[in-house]
């Protein structure tokens, strides 16, 4: 058994547990206090963004306090299928855990139950409704009266609340903990909680004690970019191929259709994409999240069903092609990129028809009025959002009721922002900067688009007037720029008083115009009637000219601009930018490497080493075991297992 495993009581520093067996230099963000906290044998609320580094908050505890003679850890989790790449990730590092869960046989179950009892092992994760178990809690009594449980930790802690949106009622029990086992230390931990789940959690839990951990939701190495829907799906293979070409992401469709085509466009174009919806079989859809969790580099293009509990650290992109319903969703999914805390990207195309199609779900649900009233609130959020012309992060965190520090972008954030540049510091009025999304990156030329508007709208009322029935955006713009089409002809439309008066707008930017009035309601849209425009109340401010109507100029494909310099190939990965071209080559071998021993140990490659720690190792050329000492995610049992293969790969690259 490995060095840390022989139980000899000697107290480990937390510092030296991250160092020693997780391979990191420093505790990230609020780490190192909340985990004094627990090892002190306080209660810990902990809300930390995704990708934060929730897992060591628990872990290093949880090691450390086994040294000191405390017995086991016991980790409630919801994801089973996440179970078995957490625990693996663990034996790496050299660390005992173990998992209980359905898909384990009843011998293996007793297995795990028997090394509990010998006190052989640190970490054990299991599934809520295993713990209320009678057999596993007469398990735990029997732990507990030899003050062998060390710790509980209660992860995705936003389940127990109605209020959160992952919902479940096994949570529920889990009050049990505190009733049963008072002395045991608690650590709840979510990367999802507004401030009535928090409550919630905290009343459920009784976590009043507990002291609370709350960290800024910002990531910081996640560029956000929003860009107007053309041909969305060439956009969508124009942004993989000079952006992120081989590298893994997740596109998100809004119809199970969408997604099998889009998946087929992309294989077809030679990129590793794999469909996953819920109108899949089972296997195959689990079958695909297997390849997208072991394999480097897929894509995988999917519906909302997919994502929860993929912990995968690098995923690299993640695309919208289609708007989602609010901004807890897009932060939600967008927030999946990039958890290593290396340069990752957020990128979506939005048009018109996604309004319409928003607002058109909205109405013709069955709800009752006031739940549509917070679902179009949500949504119009989400508009402003795609509409704006400042800063895309200080819309997102100021949603979340977060401010983003006036001196610029949050601070003790980890990871590198992707080399942007210096983000600016705003004195007196001058714009602010994340330096990491695309208004700030590129701020967009802004258009007084007023006199479109109204342009616009007096033409539907005179359509209106004329005709006795409304027309869809198309027939209108063609009406406001003079177009003499057959449907203009038939409807003697080129009579009009507003015939033409419009020719000197593009077309785009008669449809940001019209896309910025359906947003605020200006204009409305008939579902029920092949998508016809129809004014509303908030229409007459509009036309008198009192609300002026601010847009984006129009610009082609703005995501093109930014990174494609000199029409060179394909970039490199973020993580190998920046090394030699001796340096890309050991980068290579090392990942060909690294996928062997992945299938070897039935395990996700990132469980092995994470790509930062092979691109440090390539850009190093170590010779020895000491050169390789002190490369972050590079712990002592990794050292010994792999030390010396590593060092083979690079002397032959
Ligand atoms: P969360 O559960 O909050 O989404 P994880 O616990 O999965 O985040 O951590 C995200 C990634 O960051 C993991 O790959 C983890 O190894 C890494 N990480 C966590 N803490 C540190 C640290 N102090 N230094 C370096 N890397 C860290
Ligand atoms: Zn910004």
């Amino acid at each position: 058994m490995g060095g840390i495993q022989d139980n000899s009581l000697i107290l480990l520093s937390p510092q030296s547990v991250l160092h020693e067996i997780f391979g990191y230099e420093q505790f990230r963000g609020p780490q190192a206090a909340i985990v004094d906290q627990v090892i002190a044998g306080g209660d810990a609320l902990v809300l930390m963004p995704t990708g934060g580094g929730k897992s060591l908050c628990y872990q290093i505890p949880a090691i450390a306090r086994q040294r000191a003679g405390h017995g086991v850890a016991i980790v409630v989790s919801p994801l089973i299928a996440l179970m078995h790449d957490q625990v693996g990730a663990l034996h790496e590092a050299g660390v005992e855990a173990e998992f209980l869960n359905s898909t384990l046989s009843g011998e293996q179950a007793n297995a795990v139950e028997k090394r509990m009892l010998r006190g052989d092992v640190t970490l054990v994760y299991a599934a809520p409704e295993r713990l209320t178990t009678p057999r596993f809690l007469a398990l735990l009594d029997s732990l507990y009266e030899r003050g062998k449980l060390s710790l509980f930790a209660i992860d995705e802690a936003h389940c127990v609340s109605q209020w959160g949106h992952d919902f479940r009622p096994e949570y529920r029990a889990l009050t049990v903990l505190h009733e049963r086992y008072a002395a045991v230390p608690r650590i709840a931990l979510t990367a999802t909680a507004d401030a009535i789940t928090r409550e919630d959690i905290v009343e459920r839990l009784q976590l009043e004690k507990a002291r609370r951990f709350i960290s800024s939701f910002d990531r910081p190495n996640i560029g956000y970019t929003i860009v107007e829907k053309k041909d969305a799906t060439t956009q969508l293979l124009r942004f993989i191929e000079r952006e992120h070409e081989g590298e893994a992401g997740i596109v998100y469709c809004q119809s199970r259709k969408r997604v099998e085509e889009i998946a087929q466009t992309l294989s077809r174009q030679g990129i590793k994409a794999l469909p996953y919806h819920a109108g899949l079989d089972a296997d195959v859809r689990q079958a695909n999240q297997d390849r997208f969790l072991r394999d480097e580099g897929v894509v995988m293009v999917a519906t909302i069903a997919f994502g929860m509990g993929i912990d995968k650290p690098d995923v690299r992109f993640v695309a919208h092609l289609d708007m989602p319903k609010n901004i807890e969703g897009y932060y939600q999914e967008t927030g999946r990129a990039g958890r290593d805390g290396l340069p990752a990207a957020a990128w979506m195309t939005y048009g018109l028809q996604d309004v319409v199609n928003q607002r058109r779900m909205i109405d013709e649900s069955p709800a009752g009025e006031d739940f549509k009233q917070v679902m179009r609130g949500k949504l119009d959020a989400l508009l402003a959002l795609a509409e704006a012309t400042d800063c895309r992060r200080v819309r997102l965190l100021g949603y979340f009721g977060e401010i983003l520090p006036a001196a610029g972008p949050s601070q003790g954030g980890h990871g590198p922002l992707g080399g942007q540049g210096e983000p600016a510091v705003p004195t007196g009025g001058a714009r602010y900067s994340c330096g990491n999304c695309d208004n700030c990156i590129s701020p967009p030329e802004i258009w007084d688009g007023t006199d479109a508007a109204r342009k616009l709208l007096s033409t539907i009322y005179r359509v209106q007037q004329q005709s006795g029935i409304s027309f869809g955006a198309g027939h209108v713009m063609d009406i406001l720029r003079g177009k003499k089409t057959e449907k203009v002809a038939q409807f003697r439309h080129d009579q009009l008083s507003t015939f033409g008066i419009g020719a000197g707008f593009s077309e785009p930017q008669l449809r940001g115009v019209l896309r910025q009035l359906i947003a605020t309601g200006a204009l409305a849209v008939d579902g029920q009637a092949f998508n016809t425009l129809k004014l509303t109340d908030g229409s007459r401010a509009v036309l008198k000219g009192e609300t002026p109507v601010q847009l984006r100029e129009s610009v082609s494909l703005p995501a093109d601009a930014r990174r494609r310099k000199g029409g060179a190939k394909a970039t490199p990965p973020a993580v190998a930018a920046g090394l030699t071209h001796e340096g890309q080559a050991r980068f290579a071998a090392l990942k060909a490497w690294r996928a062997e021993v992945a299938r070897a140990h039935n395990l996700p490659a990132y469980v092995i080493f994470h790509d930062a720690t092979l691109a440090a190792i390539a850009a190093l050329a170590p010779r020895s075991l000491v050169d390789l000492q002190g490369i972050s995610g590079l712990g002592s049992k990794k050292l010994e297992a792999y030390g010396g293969e590593v060092l083979r790969v690079v002397a032959g690259a």
